[in-house]
């Protein structure tokens, strides 16, 4: 994990928040290709649960939402943590139920100093805040901390305009805030993050079903995308794990430093959401076929994902070091799709010529595709940078293109370099960029 929190700070993908004054614990800045890497792992899940779907919808729900909202879900009363503290020298406080999974059924002790620990207390994980200029009980809201209930009360919304009939589904990306006890590895928890989340609406004797087809669709986009399938696998939570509401749970683990964590959660919810929100706010949600006159409260199959720490993901399992003519090369193995720069165009020399065209070819190939020209130092060096940033393809102009209108265009992963004649260029970077799609990244 070191090694990646360095590169993404060399290179400029993630910042600690607030560096000149300290930073701020566990809250991070995305730099230029942080963002343009985070953008396309939004766009590829817009595409496939979206663009490539007839019963998908999107929703941009505001962050801060009516209070009843969260009494309805539940969250006020139940999204909390067990909190400890350490009563020894270190006064640092942990999660209990992470502190039992570590160290069993026995008597818990602190983790750092060894400590004595005090009696659990159930701590509210939701941020709270005011509304308007008088901070009394009446203005409080909270910043949400999950995306999903935003959907929820656009259920009716939706419905009425979208022409839609379960089985179908509303999906939304957005921020969401946790102010979680033991925060850490990097952007995999945060207080302040992205969600990429789904509620998917069906008949209720159709959820066990739906609840099968989205873990496969979800783990498919993971390893379409290039992750290691024998870095991912699929957790069913046991029944004593379960929340409330669900009646099926499994988690999406991926295998990151620090060992099998969460990716995403793909939950059964039942009725329990529209049914809630139904009872507090009094308005009928559920669908009416106006064929057969039926009406039920649809069942909900919730895929919901995490688009930091599918960026760390996708990094993490990028991330490759080898020796290469007695030189150690760092390369991120991004798939093309996610790579925040698809074609790098780099003059051999800085003169005769070189830079100029060099700079009219990557004129022309930005139009098409994310590219970066660069002409600053060693040849080496900036093949070096590109790798670092995961770039797959490399155009090179040297004497030669001078000459005859060719270039050399290198590849990644197999290092591979052929000449290609500019006219051709642009169509044979978008012929690349579309086979990759077929085929899985050479493996790291
Ligand atoms: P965890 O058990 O890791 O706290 P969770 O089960 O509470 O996670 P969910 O409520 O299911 O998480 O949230 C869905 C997804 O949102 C998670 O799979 C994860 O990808 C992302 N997520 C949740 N909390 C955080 C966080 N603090 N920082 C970054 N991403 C998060």
């Amino acid at each position: 994990m070191e090694k990646i929190v360095a590169l993404c700070k060399r290179r400029g993908f993630i910042f600690q928040s607030s560096e000149i004054y300290g930073g701020l614990a566990s809250t991070y800045d995305y730099g230029h290709y942080g963002v343009l890497l985070k953008s396309n792992v939004k766009g590829e899940w817009w595409r496939a649960v979206v663009q490539e779907r007839d019963d998908m919808v999107a929703l941009d729900a505001a962050i801060l939402m009516h209070p009843k909202t969260w009494e309805a879900s539940g969250h006020l009363e139940g999204f909390t943590d067990p909190l400890v503290q350490c009563l020894g020298e270190c006064k640092r406080r942990w999660r209990e139920d992470h502190l039992r999974d570590e160290q069993g059924d026995g008597e818990l002790r602190c983790p750092v100093c060894g400590g004595e620990l005090s009696e659990p207390r159930q701590f509210n994980l939701m941020f709270e805040t005011h509304m308007g200029p008088v901070e009394d009980e009446g203005s409080r809201v909270f910043l949400r901390p999950e995306t999903a209930q935003g959907i929820f009360v656009n259920f009716k919304n939706v419905l009425q305009f979208a022409r839609k009939r379960p089985p179908f589904g509303i999906a939304q990306i957005g921020k969401a805030f946790r102010n979680e006890i033991t925060p850490g590895n990097f952007v995999f928890r945060t207080r302040e993050f992205e969600q990429m989340e789904i509620e998917f609406f069906v008949p209720p004797n159709d959820a066990p079903d739906w609840y099968g087809t989205w873990m496969e669709a979800r783990m498919r986009w993971y390893t379409e995308l290039g992750i290691r399938p024998d870095h991912l696998r699929l957790r069913e939570h046991r029944p004593d794990e379960l929340s409330h509401y669900s009646s099926a749970t499994s988690d999406i683990e991926y295998l990151f430093p620090m060992g099998w964590s969460e990716l995403e959660g793909i939950a059964n919810r039942g009725d329990f959401d529209l049914a809630q929100h139904a009872a507090h706010s009094g308005e009928k949600l559920e669908y009416v076929d106006s064929a057969t006159g039926e009406r039920y409260v649809p069942h909900v199959v919730e895929p919901s994902a995490g688009a930091d720490r599918a960026t760390l993901a996708f990094m993490v399992d990028a991330y490759d070091e080898e020796e290469v003519e007695g030189r150690q090369r760092v390369v991120l193995r991004l798939h093309p799709r996610l790579a925040p720069v698809k074609v790098a165009v780099l003059p051999l020399v800085n003169k005769d010529g070189q830079p100029e065209r060099a700079r009219a070819i990557y004129e022309e190939l930005r139009g098409r595709m994310p590219a970066e020209y660069d002409a600053g130092g060693s040849i080496g060096k900036r093949y070096r940078r590109q790798d670092e940033i995961g770039t797959p393809w490399g155009v090179t102009v040297d004497h030669q293109t001078m000459e005859d209108a060719t270039v050399t265009l290198r590849d990644r992963d197999s290092l591979e370099q052929s000449r290609v004649a500019i006219d051709c260029l642009g169509d044979e970077l978008a012929r690349r960029l579309a086979a990759s799609w077929l085929t899985p990244k050479t493996s790291g």
